[in-house]
């Protein structure tokens, strides 16, 4: 029974050495009697730049650290092996957090979604079926609220994220543009994902002209996902009445403390919006997104790109990777022997 470990909490970048795969643990595959829980055998795996939060020691975050010496957590699809839980049986299929090992016991069953369309690749419940999915659509309809003809800005844009937030909002009639950091990612933004424009922000010396040469009258919408210089140039090229979600701050994950953001006073000059949101909060509405997303996939006016990495083995590296932009769209690791 393999399993992902973190070994240590981690200060800066994390390494695929502050992790490790150990297969000396031992799993019984029938529950006890007494047990209100499910076994179930793990698919894949969802790498999601939270989880850098999980691996430091922070107290008071809305997520809890991840134990050293324990197997990590996260969120990911799974069958059910067996089951003492009433809502559950032998052969279900759920997504929700598991375990980064082979088989998980899971105690409390009642936080999995049950998969019930089976027509489409189970590991989109990672991502655009999943918790990624959820995330492009309250950052962006529920905070936002786009109307056709508006202009959007999404950065990190070929993202488990970005990609959904910037074919939202093209469905949406609006004005799409994405910065990504290579040259392939840009090239998916243009003729996978149907961006209007889309630039590598890594080869841009100054980022407010780079915003003003595909936005000269301004951005109504900004969907944040990387923070740092890219929010100060965003500020500045916000219009009145703008409109910022805040789904993360991917820059500033890896730094002892985040820097600080000038600019800020756009906000009032521009009457400029700026929210957070956790996606957590509005599971509620996921199955108002189901039927909203699943004729889309299937009617192909939507695509989700993913980075599949084989076995449990290659998870942490998948991890890490996230934070050098090494995955090209959503990255999955899969379990052993799926
Ligand atoms: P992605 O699939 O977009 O992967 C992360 C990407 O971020 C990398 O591929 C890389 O792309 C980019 N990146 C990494 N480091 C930097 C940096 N220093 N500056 C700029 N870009 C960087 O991840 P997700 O789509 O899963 O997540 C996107 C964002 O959404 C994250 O900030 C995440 O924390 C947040 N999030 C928030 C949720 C919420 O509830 N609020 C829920 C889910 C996600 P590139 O090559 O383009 O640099």
């Amino acid at each position: 029974h393999e399993g992902v470990v973190l070994k240590d909490y981690v200060n800066g970048f994390p390494k695929e050495s502050d992790m490790l795969l150990d297969a000396s643990s031992t799993i019984s595959l029938n529950l006890p009697e007494a047990s209100n829980g499910i076994l179930v055998k793990n698919l894949y795996l969802s790498c999601d730049p939270y989880m850098r939060s999980r691996m430091s020691n922070i107290q008071g975050s809305y997520v809890e650290s991840f134990t050293p010496g324990s197997k990590i957590t996260g969120y990911g699809v799974a069958k059910v092996v067996d089951s003492r839980h009433s809502n559950f049986k032998k052969g279900d299929l759920v997504w929700g957090f598991t375990g980064w090992e082979e088989y998980s016991i899971i105690n409390a069953p009642e936080t999995l979604f049950k998969i019930q369309h089976t027509d489409v690749p189970l590991s989109y419940y990672t991502g655009i079926l999943g918790m990624p999915g959820m995330t492009a659509y309250v950052g962006l309809y529920e905070i936002c609220a786009p109307k056709k003809g508006e202009r959007v800005f999404v950065s990190a844009a070929s993202g488990a994220v970005g990609q959904l937030v910037g074919q939202f909002a093209k469905l949406s009639g609006c004005y799409v543009v994405g910065s990504a950091g290579t040259k392939e990612k840009v090239e998916l933004l243009k003729n996978k994902f149907g961006f209007d424009e889309a630039f590598n922000y890594k080869e841009e010396q100054d980022l407010d002209a780079a915003l003003k040469r595909y936005f000269p009258d301004g951005i109504d919408i900004y969907f944040e996902n990387v923070g740092g210089k890219m929010l100060e140039a965003v500020l500045l090229n916000m219009r009145l009445h703008g409109r910022i979600s805040v789904c993360g701050m991917i820059s500033q994950y890896n730094l002892e403390q985040g820097e600080g953001v000038r600019n800020l006073t756009c906000l009032i000059t521009k009457r400029v919006r700026m929210q957070g949101f956790i996606v957590g909060d509005s599971y509620h509405l996921y199955p108002k997104y189901m039927e909203m997303v699943l004729p889309l996939i299937k009617e192909k006016k939507i695509c989700y790109v993913e980075d599949i990495a084989e076995g449990l083995e290659s998870a942490p590296a998948a991890l890490v990777g996230l934070f050098s932009g090494r995955n090209v769209g959503k990255q999955v690791p899969s379990a052993p022997q799926f």
